[in-house]
């Protein structure tokens, strides 16, 4: 009964009309963020699911890469057909040197308006967040900010942006049907970069952009670039140590760092420890932390709750370290060793700093566990 009524709701529930005006926006663009030349690898996440989502649709890929010299500018251009862009519009502008918000939000808005994109992605990062909002603002068209997933209603033409909502306990899809272009920002490390292939050619725009140095409000004095980067450098790091409530006082993290730093990884941790002020909110992993996929995911004292499990379940392999057997971690862990914390880790690190010279001949990830990975 409740199924057939479902049905007849769906049956009589109205197909978005969209308006034909739009149909003249065609094409998935990623925006290309690069500081001092050094392209944010979420790029090239965003480059590869634009791929997917433009194959779905029929269109092509391109690439925005603004910068201050051709150098830099056809070095990334070259970079971002490798990773899938079929067409790169290029702007080369001294005043496009460092990010300043109203010289990058110019150019992209006058590139959409002149060449009018359906889907526009950037990276859910500071600087691209900035540029996102400002565009869609002046655009006036919607923006989906911090997405996990992106994908395509192919009837509609819709980008389906998918985001976590009401403090990361639902996720939402949320669609923008009667603007153009459809923006979102998507949060590093949740897409997986796509291999490049540097045999590939794509054509290229240099688009002329007259911007007056005189008219910018801001300034850039100087480039300090931040020794920090934690979000950055959890995003993409091949090993991380999680430490979660089990690990019972702030001061065991030390123990979990040296582990971590003889594996050349990196710290995280769950909602809990951050929340006790154990760990930088920037270390938090989860639904309402980070999203991280690298190889070898060390997870001690976590129990393992879904919240916690969203955030690393891209991960290549996960090594759960607790003391309860039924632990729920255990359900889906790769490799569960129980035992106290205590006990496992200083030994493992006995191990590693005996083992670690000897592993010669492989790669850095491999010589660091120990292990084969595949
Ligand atoms: C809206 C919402 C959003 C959330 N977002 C996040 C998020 O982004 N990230 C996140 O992590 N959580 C998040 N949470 C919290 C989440 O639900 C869990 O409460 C949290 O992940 C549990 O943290 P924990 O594993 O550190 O602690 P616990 O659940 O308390 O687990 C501690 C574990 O340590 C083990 N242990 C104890 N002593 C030892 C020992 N000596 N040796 C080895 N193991 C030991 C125990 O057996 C236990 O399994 C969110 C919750 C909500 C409601």
């Amino acid at each position: 009964m409740a199924e057939n009524e479902d049905k007849a709701k769906n049956a009589k529930r109205k197909k978005p009309v969209i308006d034909p005006k739009l149909a003249d926006y065609r094409g998935v663009w990623v925006f290309v963020e690069q500081e001092e030349g050094v392209v944010h690898p979420v790029s090239w996440e965003l480059l590869g699911r634009a791929r997917i989502l433009a194959t779905s649709l029929g269109v092509e890929v391109a690439a925005v890469v603004f910068g201050a010299n051709d150098e830099t500018v056809d070095k990334i251009t070259g970079q971002a057909i490798s990773y899938g862009a079929e067409k790169v519009y290029q702007v080369v502008d001294p005043a496009l040197c460092d990010y300043r918000s109203d010289p990058y939000t110019d150019c992209l808005v006058n590139l959409v308006k002149k060449y009018k994109p359906e889907i526009l992605l950037l990276g859910a990062t500071s600087l691209s967040r900035d540029l996102a909002s400002s565009v869609a603002t002046i655009l006036e068209t919607g923006l989906t900010a911090d997405c996990t997933e992106l994908t395509i209603d192919v009837e509609n033409r819709s980008l389906e942006a998918t985001r976590p909502t009401f403090g990361g306990s639902l996720l939402c899809t949320i669609l923008t049907l009667n603007y153009r272009p459809q923006m979102a920002t998507a949060r590093p490390g949740v897409l997986p970069i796509p291999l490049p292939e540097p045999d590939r050619k794509g054509v290229i725009i240099r688009e002329p952009m007259r911007i007056d140095e005189e008219k910018l409000i801001t300034k850039v004095l100087g480039f300090i670039p931040d020794p920090c980067k934690v979000a950055e450098r959890l995003s993409t790091a091949e090993i991380v140590v999680g430490g979660g409530r089990g690990i019972k006082q702030p001061g065991h993290f030390s123990l979990l760092r040296e582990l971590a730093d003889l594996l050349g990884g990196e710290v995280g941790g769950t909602r809990p420890v951050v929340q006790a002020g154990w760990l930088d909110t920037e270390r938090q992993i989860g639904q309402t932390g980070k999203t991280i996929r690298p190889k070898v995911y060390i997870a001690v004292g976590i129990s393992g709750a879904i919240q916690h499990r969203v955030g690393i379940e891209k991960a290549g392999m996960i090594v759960a370290i607790n003391n309860d057997p039924n632990a729920p971690i255990f359900d889906y862990a790769d490799l569960g060793i129980v035992g106290d914390f205590l006990e496992i880790i200083p030994a493992l690190i006995r191990v590693l700093k005996k083992k670690r010279a000897a592993k010669n001949g492989l790669s850095n990830t491999e010589r660091n566990i120990g292990i084969e990975i595949k």
